[in-house]
């Protein structure tokens, strides 16, 4: 027994597309709707649905959260402009070859065109490429249908009649039709639209049909071109049989058979295909003969024609997944989104634009299908990699984008060429994380470009180029450095004592005393690691390189702010922030305390401060004498007493005198006074 298998058999590139699109979004978990069953096949359906693919008549079933899929089929353009102007999330699956349908049908006049279809009205192909028509447009299945519309279509005043057929339209009935049309009417537009894949499927199938005794044909009952496939393999031998699953097999048939011929629809998975070849064997097992095995016959269908042949292609559209070119020949050139870049973050409208005149590297042809797959990024990369080979040569500083952070290092995308960067040349400092520099420019050099076979390497270095880069800024920092001028610079680290920064090339230091006019305890109070600090060369050690750096602002200076708005006789609120035996200190502004003196706090004998004042209570006080040389400020709330009230005090003062002159030993009763904060407490101790 002899058992030939249609090389054609099977998923179709339109089915198989729209079928991806839908795992794909499975995979990625999202709730997928499809308009209708996404093919007419219902295990592979119930398959979908298991995996929560859900199939809906109308859109106004979609719920929230879910993703609607328009199958290879395509919709009306009503449809397209429901879920476009609503808040549907949709993905378009309709076949590359339906939508050109649409296209042609689109373009036709309502005044001066009318439409004829080769189709089945009630397809959903059909129904959609209807309504993507704006003319007057009617459908015939089959010659005797044709007959009828003609006598319509002749007597519509002289309208330019285009003609158009469905994909997957019988080619025999088409040829016929179309003769008829051509001797009837007067320049007809005739648009031979039916897919290749179902012209090849369908000669063949005839022609494997008419060399065996038992027929059959694997596919949906509700499929058309499955059912296309059964009447013509019915023309051509009696004992044809449509089964949906190799259970429906009749195992007399299949055993008195001596030519056994089998074909696929279009929407029939590989895998039922398979179980039904299996099953024949088994049921003829030991005589069986079959002619190449599926899998053989399936590869030899898809067998690359000038595969790694570069040719020129134009952009003609851009979807997520995919670009479809023009490279001047039958089939339609279709560029799978993972072979436009190396970049796996790139977006296919990034990389090419309608229009674009692209060198591309042929992948795979299949003429049954009438597609080739190109690649862009391979012709890229060969590309990439010959102008590599130079660049290793000359040693000279490359500069690229990081595209990815992988295990050990990073890749950079050189002209299509991976270069591999390990992590030890990445960065000029280990504690640097190297995801940080995914999608920044990058300037490396070539350390290693190799070929062994089929597998390239290529590994460069970040880190060289910085280390020469600083070398380079070290020197240009000591050929202009002086005191004085001013930098820009990063803050690199902090100790307990300093803040380092480095001023691009070199570090330099600011002292903890040098970053705030006021008392800090350690340098994070003012700076941060990564802060971009505005500072000055204080002090330069020519011998060991070491820099000082200045940090604070003269116009923040307190005591500068001090003399330009509060001079002697100012009246200020001060907050007392200590209290002594011989008076209280008070805050007038951030950075310097003043003394108020116990013979100053009130208009009247007191024992201690502490029975007036109290810490944190705000007083209003004169400022009556300012020493800016041991910077001191002197305060009275008492010269602000009227001074009426003051007389009996007059006499507690020169009681107090006795008392201020004790303190006077200690410190010199009104002139000791509190300075800035940095030495308040140092000032404090040597009064007390
Ligand atoms: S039969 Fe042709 S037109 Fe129809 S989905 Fe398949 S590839 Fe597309």
């Amino acid at each position: 027994m002899i058992i030939k298998t249609a090389k054609s058999a099977g998923f179709c590139f339109g089915v198989n597309r729209a079928i991806k699109m839908v795992e794909e979004l499975l995979n990625k978990n999202y709730k997928v709707c499809t308009l209708g069953p996404i093919i007419h096949n219902m295990e592979v359906v119930r398959e979908l649905e298991s995996r929560g693919c859900r199939p809906i008549d109308n859109i106004s079933e979609l719920k929230n959260g879910e993703i609607l899929v328009i199958r290879s089929h395509g919709v009306p353009q009503n449809i397209i402009d429901e879920l476009t102007s609503g808040e549907y999330e949709f993905k378009d699956a309709t076949c590359p070859f339906v939508k050109k349908i649409h296209t042609i049908v689109a373009a036709a006049d309502p005044e001066n065109d009318i439409v004829l279809i080769a189709g089945n009205t009630v397809h959903p192909e059909v129904q959609g490429i209807m309504g993507h028509c704006r003319a007057e447009c009617f459908t015939f299945n089959n010659e005797q249908e044709l007959n009828e519309i003609l006598p319509i279509i002749l007597n519509s005043n002289n309208k330019q009649l285009l003609v158009v057929a469905q994909t997957t339209f019988d080619t025999k009935v088409w040829k016929k039709c179309i003769k008829k049309i051509k001797n009837l009417c007067t320049n007809p537009k005739i648009f031979d639209t039916i897919c290749n894949a179902t012209s090849v499927r369908q000669t063949e199938a005839d022609a494997i049909a008419a060399g065996s005794d038992f027929m059959v044909v694997i596919g949906d009952r509700h499929s058309s071109n499955t059912g296309k496939l059964f009447d013509i393999c019915k023309r051509q031998c009696a004992n044809t049989v449509l089964i949906e699953t190799a259970d429906e097999l009749d195992y007399s048939k299949v055993r008195s058979a001596n030519n056994i011929g089998v074909t696929a629809g279009a929407s029939t998975p590989a895998r039922i295909i398979k179980e039904v070849l299996d099953t024949m064997s088994e049921i003829k097992s030991g005589e069986t003969n079959v002619e190449e095995s599926f899998e053989e016959l399936l590869e030899e269908s898809l067998k690359n024609l000038n595969t790694n042949e570069r040719v020129m292609g134009t952009v003609l559209s851009i979807a997520p997944n995919e670009v479809q070119v023009d490279v001047g020949r039958k089939q339609t050139g279709i560029i799978p989104a993972a072979e436009l870049s190396n970049d796996p973050n790139a977006k296919p409208e990034d990389i090419v634009k309608v229009g674009d005149e692209i060198e591309l590297l042929i992948m795979k042809t299949n003429d049954q299908e009438g597609t080739i797959m190109l690649s862009k990024r391979r012709v890229d990369a060969q590309k990439g990699w010959e102008e590599l080979q130079e660049k290793a040569d000359s040693q000279e500083i490359l500069t690229s984008k990081v595209t990815e952070a992988v295990k050990g290092g990073v890749i950079v995308l050189y002209n299509g060429v991976r270069v591999f960067i390990p992590a030890s040349q990445a960065t000029a400092t280990r504690d640097e994380k190297l995801e940080d520099l995914v999608g920044q420019d990058v300037e490396f050099r070539l350390i290693e470009v190799s070929q062994h076979g089929r597998r390239r390497r290529a590994i460069g270095s970040i880190r060289s180029v910085l280390k020469e880069r600083r070398a380079a800024q070290r020197e240009e920092f000591w050929k202009t450095c002086e005191i004085g001028k001013r930098y820009k610079g990063v803050v690199k680290s902090l100790t307990s004592y300093g803040a380092f920064v480095d001023l691009g090339g070199v570090f330099g230091m600011i002292h903890i005393s040098e970053l705030s006019w006021t008392h800090i305890k350690h340098p994070s109070e003012v700076v941060n690691v990564g802060d971009t600090v505005d500072v000055y060369v204080k002090d330069i050690n020519e011998e060991t390189k070491k820099i000082s750096l200045g940090f604070k602002n003269a116009e923040d200076n307190p005591w500068e702010i001090l003399k330009n708005n509060y001079p002697e006789g100012s009246v200020v609120k001060a907050t007392i922030v200590g209290l002594t035996s011989f008076g209280a200190f008070a805050n007038i502004i951030p950075g310097i305390d003043g003394l108020i003196h116990i013979s100053q706090i009130a208009n009247r004998r007191i024992d201690k401060p502490a029975d007036v004042l109290k810490v944190g209570e705000t007083v209003e006080a004169k400022i009556t004498s300012i020493d800016f040389d041991k910077k001191r400020v002197s305060l009275s709330i008492r010269a602000l007493l009227p001074e009426d009230e003051q007389a009996p005090a007059e006499e507690a003062v020169n009681e107090d005198d006795k008392t201020a002159a004790e303190a006077d030993d200690a410190a010199p009763a009104e002139e000791v006074t509190a300075v800035s904060d940095d030495t308040a407490a140092d000032e404090t101790v040597e009064a007390e």
